[in-house]
């Protein structure tokens, strides 16, 4: 069909959207374009994604990926380990295996979750290719096209882009310093109530939340969780850097409050090494079941490499000493980074992350970060704009700063840097 026949097309069916528009200029030559499903006219990539290629110029300081730094890993022994395991096991690792994950690493995530109070079965437990797919996963057995997803305001990216695959309406909540309002929250789901609408679940990261920095408060979690159970909401409580506070033990996981009203995503990315691929989704008796039906459809089997990999890491590594020095190390890098905010930047106001991997930076009147970005990295510095985390147009007076992946040398560098385009935009 030509293009002019496709585009045409599209106008027919009605997808008059701003959303379909740039799709639709992105892909002009797309000769495929009319066979589409609805839901790929709203898929874009992300501004993360967008940036990487520029932002990884060893010459530009980025403050913008969430790469976790994995250099302290033991990678002598670990190649030890993987080799080991193909001799030994190799026939079982290379080999199809359960839908479900290993029990083997089931057992092993249902210790490492008591870190965060939760008593779990390995039965309950789903392994995925990483918490995405769990996040994936969650979204398709429960939404459908128009369902309202209510999330935080910001939320992680890759979240929101799972929820735009699947065409759910996502209604943003406030936060402030201490995570989640929880009277934002409660006026929101009742609004949504007297509107009729059925709200599918909330989407939350409580321990130093992607964007925000910020952490949900122990006194606000049982209210959280009372909120939603009122108006019989579930609770999507993701959590892939809950082991990285700086400062204290974990609090209470959500899931520790409401077993049945909860389902919990955990995963070893940031914690061990993101190359694995391993998460898990924890999840009550019901919804699991359909979870590994959906993720059998999906992928068959996650990875029993991965799966039996991290598995031996957990048992013949200390596993928790080396997410003790993953802690130290990050915060240093949070201590450089703020610390340079103070020294360069001190008329901008920022979250001051007490585990995780960023910051949330709030610009002068005025600024627009998005507009901004192309400056900062002809000015060798990227970080990501605040517009790529919310699902509607806020965000332009925010940027994400991360501080897990350069060292403290650079993230000073990268901050004086960002202080230069910063100061010549406002005219500080
Ligand atoms: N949730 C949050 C909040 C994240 O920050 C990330 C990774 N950036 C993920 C989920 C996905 O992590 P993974 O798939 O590597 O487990």
């Amino acid at each position: 069909m030509s293009t002019a026949g496709a585009q045409q097309g599209r106008g027919e069916r009605g997808r008059g959207t701003a959303a379909a528009g740039t799709q639709a200029a992105g892909t002009r030559l797309d000769p495929w374009l009319d066979a589409y499903a609805e839901r790929a006219h709203g898929m874009r990539s992300s501004e993360i994604r967008a940036l990487f290629s520029v932002a990884s110029r060893p010459e530009v300081v980025s403050l913008a990926g969430g790469m976790p730094n994995i250099d302290g890993l033991p990678m002598d022994a670990l190649a030890e380990m993987s080799a080991k395991l193909l001799r030994d096991r190799g026939a079982e690792a290379l080999q199809y295996g359960s839908g479900q994950g290993e029990t083997e690493i089931r057992e092993q995530v249902v210790e490492v979750m008591r870190y965060d109070h939760v008593h779990a079965h390995a039965d309950d437990v789903v392994i995925t290719t990483g918490s995405q797919q769990a996040l994936d996963l969650v979204t398709e057995i429960f939404v459908d096209p128009g369902d309202v997803i209510v999330a935080e305001a910001p939320s992680y990216v890759g979240a929101l882009g799972v929820f735009r695959a699947y065409q759910a309406d996502v209604v943003h909540v406030p936060m402030d310093e201490h995570g989640l309002v929880p009277a934002e929250l409660e006026a929101t789901l009742g609004r949504l109530a007297a509107e009729g609408r059925r709200v599918k679940f909330l989407y939350t990261v409580p321990n130093f939340h992607n964007p925000a920095g910020v952490t949900l408060s122990e006194d606000r979690r049982p209210q959280v969780v009372d909120i939603c159970r009122r108006h019989h909401v579930l609770i999507l409580e993701d959590n892939p850097y809950g082991l990285l506070g700086f400062d204290a033990d974990p609090m209470p996981a959500l899931k520790s409050y409401d077993p049945d009203g909860v389902i919990y995503l955990g995963s070893f990315s940031k914690t061990f090494a993101p190359g694995y691929r391993v998460g898990w989704a924890l999840a009550p008796h019901a919804i699991r079941e359909k979870l590994v039906l959906a993720s059998e459809a999906a992928i068959l089997s996650p990875s029993r490499l991965s799966q039996l990999s991290v598995a031996s890491y957990l048992q013949t590594f200390d596993w928790y000493g080396q997410i003790k020095e993953f802690r130290q190390e990050y915060r240093e890098r949070r201590d450089a980074m703020l610390g340079a905010l103070h020294e360069h930047l001190p008329e901008l106001s920022w979250t001051v992350p007490a585990g995780g991997f960023y910051t949330w930076v709030t610009l002068p009147e005025g600024l627009d970060a998005k507009a901004m970005l192309p400056r900062a990295v002809t000015n060798l510095v990227a970080y990501v704009s605040g517009t790529a985390f919310y699902a509607d147009d806020q965000g332009a007076d925010h940027m994400r700063l991360s501080f897990c992946y350069p060292t403290p040398e650079r993230i000073r560098e990268g901050v004086r840097r960002l202080s230069v385009v910063v100061r010549a935009e406002a005219e500080l």
